[in-house]
């Protein structure tokens, strides 16, 4: 499962163990991107608090770990040296890439995309109102057996978005129910988002 989790929330949480369960999985591992490629964001918080917030969050489930593989990795978090790091780790097991569809629509850009496609399978997840044909065209360009590795679910939990997180507490605004209360709190007490 990865994303820059800026911060994690329900939306997250809940694509996590809807996709454990669609795909019959043993385990998620959450891995926090280090310095995530092609980010237009220039202030993301930094990875020892994203790191911080995701081992707060995900807590109490046993189906869920968290890796900070990228994070103590140099140079931008690749997904392919992620996968081949958690291939390593995992040897034999059936690896899944869970992240957000629209990061999905990028992945021609992605490094070695198609030893990635090799190595994984990928679940997009969608917010309501995501446009399927838009990630169908993308994909056409890769060849048929590529893009059958790229699963799409549909989560209505992702609703919640770490942008409108992040607003509402610069804004002032209330922010419970939408994320576990020990990464509301962690957030608050390092006065994070508050530009
Ligand atoms: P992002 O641009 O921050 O997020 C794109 C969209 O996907 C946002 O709407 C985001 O919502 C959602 N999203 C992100 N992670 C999600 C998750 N795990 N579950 C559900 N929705 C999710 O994307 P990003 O976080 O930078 O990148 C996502 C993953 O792709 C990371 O693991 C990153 O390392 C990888 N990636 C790899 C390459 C590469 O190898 N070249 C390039 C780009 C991305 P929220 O803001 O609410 O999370």
């Amino acid at each position: 499962m990865g994303g820059t989790f800026d911060p994690i929330h329900y939306g997250h949480l809940v694509t996590a163990e809807e996709a454990r369960f669609q795909f019959n999985m043993e385990q998620v591992v959450f891995i926090p991107a280090g310095i995530p490629p092609h980010k237009a964001r220039k202030n993301i918080s930094h990875s020892s608090h994203r790191l911080a917030m995701t081992r707060l969050a995900v807590g109490s489930n046993h189906h869920f770990t968290v890796s900070d593989v990228e994070i103590k990795r140099s140079g931008p978090s690749y997904a392919i040296d992620t996968v081949r790091s958690i291939g390593k780790e995992y040897e034999g097991w059936e690896i899944y890439f869970i992240t957000g569809a629209d990061a999905v629509l990028e992945i021609l850009t992605w490094k070695k995309v198609e030893e990635l496609l090799q190595k994984c399978v990928f679940v997009a997840a969608t917010r309501p109102g995501f446009q399927l044909e838009s990630l169908g065209r993308k994909l056409a360009h890769l060849d048929r057996a590529y893009s059958s590795r790229i699963k799409t679910m549909e989560v209505p939990a992702l609703a919640i978005s770490s942008t409108d997180i992040r607003r509402r507490v610069g804004e002032g605004r209330p922010i419970k129910y939408l994320l576990p209360e020990a990464t509301e709190e962690y957030l608050y007490r390092h006065g994070l988002y508050k530009f």
